[in-house]
């Protein structure tokens, strides 16, 4: 695997091959998996490690102690916000690309209050699943965080366009630190749910490795990156809601303190 060193713009076109040749398949699927009520999330875990072991020139399957998800000890996680629906007349759940549903025909569904008070019917709660206790029993040989995030470019069943973006975190970002030793600590399971594009994500300091969208064509898919910098090191700029939040009053407003102090006199 280490006999080429590839270069960013390699790297860049090695992406783009690797996931339109896996996605090849999604116009069949997204036909098949709506008429069968199966929810698609057009970029699954096991593609995301894929694409990132590619772009990191290294493998799936890591061995370490903290059994990470790639060979050289980085750990992936990959969120979809191509989620399941609501009927809004028979109240269950339907797939992303329904449009009549399967089971009373009506062609409502819930409206939902999404991120940043924005209504749609496609609730976009997706979370990454970071583990606290492993996070720090296996510190020393964990490399850095691979996030990935889907979205669609709209709320709606026709949508093609999806907009896959990639971060990096380091392990020693203070504020996911602060939330893993508080979510550690707690009372609580040791299992972070962290939410991408929250205060959360903007204060753990994620670098963009690249940005692009996914369409769907009638028999394939076309992958176009705005941004591939697989040696970016600058954290992504603290949108202005969230810039005056201190890292440690934002961690104790979660309720972990109280809590973990009744815990440590039990
Ligand atoms: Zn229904």
């Amino acid at each position: 695997m280490n006999e080429k060193v590839y270069s960013n713009d390699e790297l860049k076109e090695l992406l783009t091959t690797v996931i339109e040749d896996c996605t090849r398949g999604l116009p069949g699927q997204i036909l098949w998996y709506t008429k069968y009520n199966q929810p698609h999330s057009i970029i699954d875990q096991t593609l995301s490690e894929v694409m990132h072991a590619a772009i990191n020139q290294t493998l799936c399957g890591g061995t370490g102690g903290g059994g990470w998800d790639h060979v050289d000890n980085g750990e992936n996680k990959n969120s979809s916000y191509v989620q399941a629906k609501f009927c809004g007349k028979c109240d269950k759940k339907v797939t992303f690309f329904t449009r009549i549903c399967p089971h009373c025909d009506s062609k409502n569904f819930k409206a939902r209050k999404a991120q940043k008070d924005f209504i749609t019917t496609n609730p976009r709660d997706a979370r990454w699943g970071i583990g606290a206790k492993t996070h720090f029993e296996h510190y020393e040989e964990l490399k850095e965080y691979r996030l990935s995030l889907i979205e669609p470019t709209k709320d709606e069943p026709d949508c093609r366009k999806f907009r896959i973006r990639s971060w990096k975190i380091n392990k020693d970002s203070e504020h996911l630190n602060l939330y893993a030793k508080a979510q550690l600590e707690s009372p609580k399971s040791n299992h972070i749910n962290f939410q991408p594009l929250s205060a959360d994500f903007y204060l753990s300091g994620p670098i963009l490795i690249f940005d692009g969208i996914l369409e769907i064509l009638e028999d394939s898919t076309k992958f176009t990156l705005s941004f591939f910098d697989i040696n970016n090191d600058v954290p992504e700029e603290i949108p202005g809601e969230y810039k005056d939040i201190s890292s440690e009053e934002h961690i104790n407003k979660k309720g972990f303190g109280k809590e973990r102090g009744e815990w440590v006199r039990n």
